[in-house]
């Protein structure tokens, strides 16, 4: 069984009710975050992991929304780990390595601090980063990940990532325009997490800006229709812009629901989808 945690369901723009966009995966004793918005360390106390629990982070993008957090959560994992120090792999598109170097820089007075007040902390926090665009990237005790590429153009490049453990599969979409390439990755999946928009909604705002942010997003529908020709099990929104008014939710449930005849979840920060092994679509279901 694979389970997921949205850890964060938010936007950009903040919502007193959600973090910034970050999912955490369970799968076989292994715990992936994938992305790191804001406040996603709350949320991962609250869904009982701290940073110094993680296997390994997962970036799909580098938009600020999510990797806001990376900082904290790198030097929290170093100061709370009280044995060896192991790197923390981050895996990540093109430009990971640089954001993670500046992010440290930038918190270097920090670390310069505790490491002359702490005679167990000697050296930086570790990390381990592999850039990646395709392919296979992770094969420890059974579990697998392999990613490849989205469009989330001019974002580029961006990943999505497929992660598989004893038969059951999860596929995170991360911010993307429907596209060959993620239809192929979470072709057949057990879960499909995807972030949406609901255009017809963004599209009515005065600002241009926000209008823009339509250009390289997927409506609830297309989501849903991503899902559909990959003949996933279970569709999984999150990262809701313009977030969901309260009483909306069944709106928002109903329109990918029109598109994808089978289970969609979405939720409040901390809704949990277990993923099972043989959750695939029954011919005709
Ligand atoms: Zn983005
Ligand atoms: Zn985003």
């Amino acid at each position: 069984m694979i389970e997921v945690t949205l850890l964060g369901t938010g936007s950009p723009i903040p919502d007193p009710r959600r973090a910034g966009p970050s999912t955490l995966v369970r799968a076989g004793g292994q715990a992936f975050l994938v992305d790191c918005g804001r406040g996603v360390q709350q949320r991962m106390a609250a869904a009982g992991i701290g940073a110094n629990g993680l296997t390994a982070l997962l970036l799909t993008h580098l938009h600020s929304d999510h990797i806001a957090d990376l900082g904290d959560l790198l030097i929290t994992r170093w100061v709370t780990t009280f044995t060896e120090q192991v790197p923390l792999p981050v895996i990540g598109p093109p430009g990971t390595a640089e954001v993670v170097e500046a992010t440290l820089t930038a918190f270097g007075h920090d670390i310069g601090y505790r490491i002359a007040h702490h005679a167990d902390l000697t050296a930086p926090p570790p990390v381990e980063v592999r850039e990646v665009t395709d392919g296979p990237v992770w094969d420890h005790d059974a579990v697998q990940i392999r990613v490849a590429p989205t469009d989330h153009r001019p974002v580029a490049p961006t990943i999505g990532f497929r992660i598989e453990h004893d038969g059951a599969s999860v596929v995170l979409a991360g911010d993307t325009v429907p596209c060959e390439s993620l239809d192929a990755l979470a072709a057949g999946a057990g879960a499909l997490v995807h972030t949406v928009i609901r255009k017809d909604l963004v599209e009515l705002m005065p600002q241009q800006r926000f209008r823009d942010i339509c250009d390289y997003h997927s409506s609830v529908e297309q989501a849903a229709a991503t899902a559909e020709r990959a003949r996933v099990g279970i569709l999984v929104l999150t990262h809701y812009v313009p977030g969901i008014a309260p009483g909306q939710e069944e709106d928002w449930r109903a329109r990918a629901a029109a598109v994808f005849p089978r289970q969609v979840e979405l939720g409040d920060d901390l809704h949990r989808v277990e993923v099972h092994p043989g959750v695939c679509v029954r011919p005709g279901g």
